[in-house]
């Protein structure tokens, strides 16, 4: 690990390089995409998509179209898929990028054909649009609805005849509510390809499913399967753990103990008092809250991890601290707090917090705030 700071996530990338090439055996698809949206889950997007890359994935996904260009930016040349846009999106920029955009109506097929034309016309662009088409298959947010599937894949090939765009990609998202579900999701999907052959249209890429599905699913597979959470070591699943899955924990948070203190019994512990100490005790102020996206609901729940001991988060998480109880443990101040981290060497993981906070890994690793440096190892 680095020198100490006072805030800190420790993003091990040779465990995202080795989480990405792990999945992708186990997996098989032809094509992997890393998804980096959202600053990679928190992560830290530029440099956990080359660590992805480094790992063998071959594609990177993200949101949206400032996620995307800030990839690029970065010098980062792989293809990117971008799937959610506003509706005064300028696609002009992205289609110089060399972005793939994906399109959920007919009125997008159209803005981008429209821009792509525009680059020709200033002489900015020679090649197409590179679209990727995105199938509603049960989720209710965005993608195409069956009932316009016939009319969008008929535009969309007359585009690609016109030379405005190249369909490289028809795509879906599962809702992971149950295996019928998926089941229904992933034959609706298949209706799509075919329909979509029906129209001439002939993509290269076929894809529906994220971590989840791509590690229970095999048929749900096609030739890329878009991996988010499990990149990052963390299971999506409440009843495997990452050790089960053969992944590790990529983030570990952690701070110093910026003040040390010894008080008496019945002594309230921060805001609303919901702790009061049970026995003379030492105090240890830790320097995260919920600026640093530490949720509050973990107040009097998580635990900490310092010097190899695990303690509990006494009494209300506030905006940029909290208080733990460390007993009659000789803590001082300028030690070393773990948040979270890998349980396999004795860490409280995303997941403990997760249950603490009654919410999912995702949101525990993605909400860590701009105050927290990264630090990349
Ligand atoms: N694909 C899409 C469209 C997504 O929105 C997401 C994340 O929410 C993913 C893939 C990755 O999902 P996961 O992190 O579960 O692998």
């Amino acid at each position: 690990m680095s020198e100490a700071v006072f805030r800190e996530a420790v993003i091990d990338l040779g465990a995202l390089a080795r989480n990405v090439a792990h999945l992708r055996q186990v997996i098989g698809t032809e094509h992997v995409m890393a998804v980096v949206k959202a600053n990679a889950y928190g992560h830290g997007a530029a440099e956990c998509a080359r660590a992805a890359l480094a790992g063998g994935a071959d594609w990177l996904g993200v949101a949206d179209l400032t996620e995307a260009m800030e990839l690029r930016d970065a010098g980062i040349a792989a293809p990117i898929l971008a799937w959610l846009h506003d509706p005064d999106t300028d696609f002009a920029p992205a289609i110089e990028a060399g972005i793939d955009l994906g399109l959920s109506s007919i009125a997008q097929l159209e803005a981008v054909a429209a821009a792509r034309r525009q680059l020709v016309a200033q002489g900015r662009l020679h090649g197409q649009a590179l679209v990727q088409l995105k199938l509603e298959t049960g989720l209710s947010r965005n993608g195409i609805p069956e009932h316009e599937w016939a009319e969008t894949f008929a535009r969309a090939r007359e585009l690609e005849h016109e030379g405005d765009i190249v369909v490289r990609g028809v795509f879906s998202h599962l809702s992971n509510a149950s295996a019928d579900d998926d089941a229904a999701a992933i034959a609706l999907y298949r209706r799509g390809l075919e329909l979509a052959a029906d129209a001439g249209l002939h993509p290269e890429l076929r894809h529906i499913a994220a971590s989840a599905a791509a590690l229970r699913i095999p048929d749900s597979r096609f030739n890329l399967v878009r991996l988010g959470i499990g990149i990052y070591g963390l299971s999506p699943f409440t009843d495997r753990t990452s050790a089960d899955l053969g992944i590790s924990p990529v983030m570990t948070l952690r701070g110093r103990v910026a003040a040390v203190r010894r008080v008496p019994p019945g002594k309230g512990v921060s805001y609303d008092y919901t702790y009061r100490t049970p026995r003379e005790t030492t105090l240890a102020l830790v320097p995260l809250g919920y600026a640093e996206g530490i949720p509050r609901h973990a107040s009097n729940r998580a635990t900490v991890s310092i010097a190899g001991r695990v303690f509990p988060v006494s009494g209300r998480v506030a905006m940029d601290q909290f208080v733990v109880d460390v007993d009659d443990e000789p803590v001082s101040v300028g030690d070393e707090v773990v948040l979270f981290g890998d349980p396999a060497i004795g860490f409280p993981s995303a997941d403990d917090w997760a249950e603490a906070a009654g919410t999912i890994n995702y949101e525990i690793v993605t909400r860590i705030g701009p105050r927290v440096q990264r630090t990349f190892v």
